[in-house]
């Protein structure tokens, strides 16, 4: 019999995280004040985020970080979460590679952002923080962090993309129930959502422009912090034991993956996946080829410009250097909605730089046709989001077929898709479609950022 799938205990759960960036020859340029354009330093971000997690942000040192027992105890319900050998998918498409994938689908949010929520959460409460705000998209963060807060007595206000908000109701119905606050934006409780709606009444939202509200909400409440699902340093440093769990169960398989895969939309779940491969890379000359998975209609690692931008859309928050598409593209309205931002976090676009790794871009319909035969194949429903590490494995293992070569392939699969059956309904009536951006729109957006590199 042929092992399906690799499991570990809890006691294997990581008791560190990996901080990559302490491994990295070229450090990624520091992040830089909005008015002033000064790097900024640890205490810059106190106002914004947790102490602790502003230093772990800029943490160039320490190669691991303990993870705190009360967070460890949380994974429990949960981690480690399984490395499936796809057999189902291999058969299906004929192939000599062989396709492994973890999945981050079994936690209780149905995805991986809660590896971040969790410990998001628990340093907020450490420090006495008693209310929290963010944003979400398709609501995988927001319904995660619903989870951490309560968890650990912390009030949340989540700030709703309003095409997911009216797409995806059963995601708010989550956060509620978790007992959050939820808020479609662009929202008239803010300036600058009040300043968007104004100019443009029909807005259907976007990442930057929740950013800005829930960054907005934060700076003014007392003893309020502000926490983000994706982008940043220190949370594609709690991913991390992804990675690090499926580092040890590719050893259970006796194998080593030649090409690992996630789809990308500010890098956490990538980075969670490929930073403790890519650690054999930087550290061992280790020969693994590594690959992002963005939507053809939000392209920033393949066709976006390396500079310094905002996260968010009104400009408040820290310019980080990264490949964007400039903090006011507008993404089409794709069913991923995870991966609809503008941008990509600090460190993998150093990566991306660096040539330690690669970017694809996928058309909409090819992730979906994706995201059926995987759930034909394999019985699980993928994420809209998950489908492009899915699709690109595809198109790994059908190169693989046309070469008659054996190849590893390893993906993430990072989240299910049980609650966008409503994308599938459309995939199947046909009433989906592809969106292409043109170079031009590419060129205007960011030929507005400022040139600061
Ligand atoms: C949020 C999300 C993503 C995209 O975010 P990253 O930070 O790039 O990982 C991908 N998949 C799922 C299931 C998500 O919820």
């Amino acid at each position: 019999m042929n092992t399906k799938k690799f499991l570990l205990q809890e006691k294997d759960i990581p008791t560190a995280w990996y901080n990559i960036v302490a491994d990295m020859k070229t450090k990624p340029l520091p992040p830089l004040n909005p008015q002033t354009h000064q790097p900024m330093k640890e205490e810059d971000f106190y106002p914004l985020f947790a102490k602790e997690l502003s230093h772990q942000e800029m943490n160039q040192t320490d190669a691991w970080i303990e993870i705190p027992e009360q967070v460890r105890d949380m994974y429990k319900i949960w981690r480690p979460t399984p490395l499936v050998r796809a057999y189902g998918l291999e058969k299906y498409l004929d192939t000599p590679a062989h396709i492994y994938f973890k999945n981050e689908s079994v936690s209780p949010v149905g995805s991986h952002k809660l590896n971040s929520a969790i410990a998001q959460a628990y340093y907020c409460k450490k420090e006495g923080v008693t209310n929290i705000t963010t944003e979400t998209g398709a609501g995988q963060w927001g319904a995660a962090l619903s989870f951490a807060a309560k968890a650990f007595g912390l009030e949340l206000a989540v700030y709703m993309v309003k095409v997911s908000y009216h797409q995806k109701p059963y995601r708010r119905s989550i956060m509620q129930t978790f007992g959050a606050q939820v808020i479609a934006s662009p929202s008239m409780s803010t300036k600058a959502g009040r300043k968007i709606l104004t100019e443009h009444p029909n807005y259907q939202g976007s990442l930057g422009t929740a950013i800005s509200e829930a960054v907005e909400l934060a700076m003014q409440t007392p003893n309020c912090k502000y926490t983000l699902g994706s982008v940043l340093n220190h949370v594609s440093l709690h991913q991390t034991v992804i990675g690090l769990e499926a580092e040890k169960q590719m050893e259970m398989a006796g194998e080593y993956p030649d090409v690992v895969i996630a789809c990308f939309g500010g890098g956490s779940n990538f980075s969670g996946l490929s930073f403790p491969f890519l650690r054999h890379k930087l550290v061992d000359n280790k020969d693994i080829r590594v690959i992002a998975a963005e939507p053809a209609s939000c392209p920033k690692l393949t066709r976006g410009v390396f500079q310094y931008d905002f996260g968010d859309e009104a400009g408040y928050t820290p310019m980080l250097p990264m490949f964007t598409l400039g903090h006011n593209f507008s993404p089409s309205n794709i069913h991923a909605g995870g991966l609809r931002y503008h941008g990509a976090g600090s460190i993998v676009s150093q990566l991306r730089k660096d040539g330690l790794m690669e970017a694809v871009d996928i058309p909409q319909l090819e992730t979906f046709k994706a995201a059926t035969i995987f759930a034909q194949a394999e019985g699980i429903i993928p994420a809209p989001e998950s489908s492009h590490a899915i699709a690109t494995a595809i198109r790994e293992a059908e190169q693989a077929k046309l070469e008659g070569k054996s190849k590893v392939i390893l993906f993430n699969l990072s989240g299910h898709g049980l609650i966008d059956m409503a994308a599938y309904d459309q995939y199947i009536a046909n009433d989906l479609q592809n969106y292409e951006v043109t170079d031009e729109e590419v060129a205007r957006n960011v030929s507005q950022l400022e040139k600061i590199i």
